[in-house]
């Protein structure tokens, strides 16, 4: 027996029990409930505490959003509070030494904040748009959001651009609401369910329960992928799908229905604008626009339908009427029109099954039963649930009919160029079979649905951004035609991530992953500061690494960095942390209060809103700060409008305070919790501020549920009580119906600019093409950018990543019990494929992309189709980051495949001599981090010898220098390969675990 476990066998085999289960624990024991931020689902958590230390963390049975479930990573969340990777104190580079050498010096909060405060002072006095704040995937994006209006600059955002805006803007844009937050499957009715391009991803527990509710009750699960991982595994069909052709698969199935006319013809004629009249005029100003309703009938929403029976334009909803749904027809005065639907026809008259099979892997057979199965599910299938509501008009329904088909669909479909279009395509399916806000369909989730699109403009022009003047607008809006672009006099772009330019118009998330790309290069304009929160954009949040580090690390001809001041603020000493000039210590989630707004990105249920908190379990580690104080505490300081009374002095003593007592507008009585409002706390959603709210939110498990009368629970687009009483909470303006958008007259207005046939904003000639191009009002499908300008018989394979079940993004990795699930990651590769280049089960492999290579292993895998290669999400580390060793497994095996990714197209994307530009949908700029192509090649092997080997020969490429350790002011563990952590280690020794 080797001497490593002779220990361990004395203490196994002496019969002694490890320890009496019935005897109480020693030492004080506590419980605290708070919410979860292992991942973004916000689970309700219970937090055993002994001594002041966390020994254990379980689900909160009484929560709402998981009913006590609990999954390992949130388990997990012990050992993300004894991380060694924490951060302690402030830092600062150490004077003379280069950014991400990782050397800096300690230096207190006061001259941090005070550091910070003199240079954002000067910059809002000056030019605020030189301050530019960008954050991860943070949940508190209406805090953030406010301090960059209030100190008015436009140059902010979250993660958006880079995850998933495609769901989002592609959704909301065409019914007023998308999947996650704001709505999702209702799958305690449905019996089909249909899964796109969703791995274990976004809504993780609340998905697990109600898919295992969903099998048990029989109900059938499809799931289209290209990988079977995650959810899939348990799916009753996997359809192998190649990345980015969802669009052409969703097309063909919508001309399917079409073709048989299995759709909801009487939720499309009346629910959505399917019926309302088009102006098909080629080369007219209106050319593709609704015919208005010139009678200034009410209920016409100020459209037009064709009735089928008069054969006569009418006002829309007109009394009687039976709108027509196909066919072209002449106005009185010759104008030609048609519905909405019949243009939706005439564009998909040719995306047949046999072309969508060419293109997706999937035969036309297959698409064909796949049409059928959906419309049979959601025509056939359906039941009358006897729930009165009233709709717009006022009409009284005695029921509602249930749709029992639903789809669940995320950054699959979402991370590509075409992805914008291709969300358009689903939605767009999934109305038509009328399955939104119904039954076992889609469901809204409050405060959605919003309008189509939602009120909320961002600033125009450079009138809108003032020295010392809050901006005119919110910094990301919902543009509704060319006028709502954010533009500079002479037509570039207002903000340095080109967000709301011609580029990217309706980019309603920003883009920041090319925020660094443009700051270095001084495009559209050069910047001062840039203040990352909780974002490891020098790694995994980064397209195009290599380069994007060396970008931070630039200096101009004068010697200083060509991005001249970076301030980064993270809990944890990520890869991106070496290049800060100011480092700022975040606390952990269960250091800190939270608000998970209604405001902002709420955990609301299908049945009513709900929002939650999260109040300290444990004190801030050493002198972590939360960043929302470091915000409250800027803001007062710097006298932004919204946090100082009338006479300059502050508002808030801090962020609880702040939460308890802002309030929208002054009186509204609507703040950032709907919970205990009102002095006493007796009133929900809307009252006075309540001083006692947090205790209350602690006592009540941290959680708000305002249940909503079933009346007000479906068909919420257009049930009037529900519009009416969304209109009182401040949810939405107007109480006016909310109309699916099946044909986009707003996309119509900006190809309308881009033809030249509207008058004012026009786009820059070597845009134009491409702005009439994918502003289409109706889906359409093309391979992804980078597709096209890819020689695709050198680069045959797609690469793609996926977040695993056990890890969210980069936080997860250093964690030492997730990481001994997932240590490192290899290129999952179809054993096909690999075995035609020759690459054995765990060899050694290249992947090359036409932007650089990484080496890294491969592992045959037979659920992946056999065009694509993939590998998980951010396991691959930069060595001597996040408080790993040096030579941990992450950083010696694991990879990272944001090196092969570009941030931008090929120069000849726009053309010759027209520049760079992103490489993001051109519609909404989200990333298009899933259209990269590569080819694999067998690496050499390591070479056969009783020797220690080669560190090259076992290790991933490229490689990086370590960093120097930050200092800390709190002991912390040594670097190990392995981390470990003892229970009540520190109590007993005195020290940090
Ligand atoms: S699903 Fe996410 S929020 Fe819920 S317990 Fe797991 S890690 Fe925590």
């Amino acid at each position: 027996m080797s001497a490593l476990f002779k220990p361990l066998n004395r203490l196994f085999s002496n019969g002694q029990p490890l320890h009496d289960p019935l005897t109480p624990p020693p030492g004080d024991t506590e419980v605290k409930t708070t919410t979860c931020y292992m991942c973004a689902c916000r689970c309700g958590i219970k937090v055993h505490l002994r001594d002041g230390e966390v020994r254990f963390i379980e689900g909160n049975p009484n929560h709402p959003l998981n009913q006590g479930v609990i999954c390992a990573k949130g388990s997990a969340g012990i050992m993300k509070q004894v991380s060694p990777a924490r951060l302690t104190q402030p830092l600062r580079r150490k004077p003379g030494s280069e950014r991400g050498a990782g050397e800096f010096e300690p230096i207190s909060w006061d001259e941090a904040l005070q550091t910070l405060e003199d240079r954002l002072r000067h910059l809002r006095a000056t030019d605020p748009k030189q301050f530019a704040l960008f954050t991860g995937r943070d949940q508190m994006q209406a805090l953030t959001g406010l301090f960059a209006r209030q100190y008015g600059t436009p140059n902010y955002a979250a993660h958006g651009g880079f995850c998933s805006v495609n769901m989002a803007a592609g959704m909301i844009y065409t019914f007023g609401g998308s999947f996650w937050e704001f709505g999702g499957p209702d799958l305690e009715r449905a019996k089909l369910f249909v899964m796109i391009g969703t791995a274990e991803d976004h809504h993780s527990n609340p998905m697990k329960i109600a898919l295992s509710k969903f099998k048990r009750a029989g109900g059938r699960f499809i799931s289209i992928n290209p990988v079977r991982t995650g959810y899939s595994a348990i799916a009753d069909e996997w359809i192998p799908i190649r990345p980015g052709t969802d669009g052409a698969l969703l097309q063909a199935l919508v001309h399917e229905l079409l073709r048989t006319g299995r759709f909801d013809a009487d939720f499309t004629a009346h629910y959505t604008n399917g019926a309302q009249l088009l102006r098909v005029q080629p080369g007219h100003l209106q050319d593709g626009l609704f015919i208005p309703d010139a009678s200034g009938a009410e209920q016409s929403q100020g459209r037009m339908w064709w009735d089928a029976v008069t054969q006569r334009p009418v006002p829309a909803w007109a009394e009687g009427a039976q709108p027509a749904l196909s066919g072209r027809y002449r106005l009185a005065d010759g104008t030609p029109v048609a519905p909405a639907l019949q243009l939706l026809r005439e564009q998909l008259a040719d995306s047949t099954p046999e072309w969508a099979a060419g293109i997706t892997g999937v035969s036309a057979e297959r698409i064909r039963q796949l049409a059928q199965e959906m419309a049979q599910a959601a025509l056939d299938q359906g039941e009358d649930l006897p729930i009165a509501w009233t709709d717009w008009l006022g009409r009284e329904h005695a029921k509602v009919r249930s749709k029992p088909l639903a789809f669940h669909a995320m950054r699959g479909l979402a991370a590509h160029s075409n992805g914008f279009q291709t969300i358009r395509a689903l939605s767009i399916l999934m109305s038509l079979l009328g399955t939104i806000d119904a039954p076992g369909g889609f469901r809204h989730k409050a405060p959605y649905p919003k309008d189509v699109p939602p009120e909320v403009r961002n600033p125009r022009g450079p009138q809108d951004v003032r020295p010392d003047t809050p901006l005119n607008g919110a910094p990301l809006g919902w543009p509704t035609s060319p006028d709502d672009l954010a533009l500079m006099d002479d037509g570039s772009p207002l903000r340095i991530d080109k967000a709301f330019s011609w580029e990217h118009p309706l980019a309603v998330h920003g883009l920041m992953h090319n925020v660094i790309t443009n700051a270095w290069r001084g495009d559209p304009y050069p910047i001062d500061t840039l203040l990352i929160f909780m974002s490891n954009m020098a790694w995994n949040s980064a397209m195009n690494t290599v380069d994007v580090r060396q970008m931070l690390r630039d200096k101009g001809e004068d010697g200083s960095y060509r991005i001249p001041f970076l301030v980064v603020c993270d809990a944890f000493h990520s890869e991106m942390t070496a290049f800060a000039d100011l480092l700022l210590p975040d606390t952990s989630y269960l250091e800190r209060h939270d608000a998970m707004s209604l405001l902002d990105r709420p955990i609301s249920e299908f049945d009513g809103p709900v929002d939650s908190v999260r109040v300290p379990v444990l004190p801030p580690l050493a002198q972590a700060r939360p960043f929302q104080e470091v915000l409250v505490e800027l803001a007062g300081r710097l006298g932004l409008p919204a946090f100082v009374n009338a006479d300059g002095s502050r508002k808030y003593k801090n962020y609880p305070d702040f939460i308890v007592n802002y309030e929208t507008a002054p009186g509204s009585g609507i703040g950032f919790l709907s919970g205990w409002r009102g002095k006493d706390g007796t009133q929900s959603l809307k009252g006075e501020p309540n001083p006692k709210q947090w205790e209350m939110y602690a006592q009540n498990d941290c959680v708000h549920f305002h249940h909503l009368p079933e009346p007000l629970r479906y068909m919420r687009n257009w049930n009037r009580d529900y519009l009416d009483f969304a209109q009182e909470q401040g949810w939405r303006a107007r109480n006016t119906p909310i109309i699916i958008a099946l044909y986009s007259d707003v996309l119509q207005q900006f190809r309308l600019a881009a033809r030249g046939q509207r008058p004012g904003r026009q786009p820059p000639e070597a845009l134009r093409a491409r702005v009439a191009h994918h502003f289409d009002p109706l889906p359409f499908w093309e391979p992804p950018l980078e597709h096209a300008a890819t020689d695709l018989s050198r680069y045959p394979l797609a690469a793609v990543t996926q977040r695993p079940m056990a890890m969210y993004h980069a936080w997860d990795s250093q964690n030492a019990w997730l990481r001994q699930i997932h240590g490192h990651n290899r290129l999952y590769v179809n054993p096909a494929v690999a075995a035609q280049q020759g690459i054995a089960d765990g060899d050694w492999l290249w992947i090359t992309s036409p932007w650089g290579r990484v080496r890294a292993r491969c592992q045959y895998s037979e659920a992946v189709e056999p065009g694509t290669v993939w590998t998980w999400n951010a396991i691959g580390k930069a060595s001597g980051f996040w408080g790993l060793h040096p030579h941990a497994e992450e950083a010696q095996t694991g990879f990272l495949l944001n090196h092969l990714i570009r941030e931008e197209l090929p120069a000849n994307a726009l053309g010759a001599g027209q520049g760079l530009i992103s490489n993001s949908d051109p519609v909404t700029g989200q990333a298009g981090w899933y259209d990269v192509r590569v080819r694999i090649d067998h690496a050499e092997a390591p070479p056969e010898t009783d020797e220690p080997l080669p560190a090259f020969a076992e290790q991933s490429w490229p490689q990086f220098a370590p960093p120097a350790a930050p200092p800390q002011s709190a002991p912390h563990a040594p670097q190990l390969s392995v981390l470990r952590y003892f229970a009540g280690r520190s109590s007993r020794q005195g020290k940090q675990p």
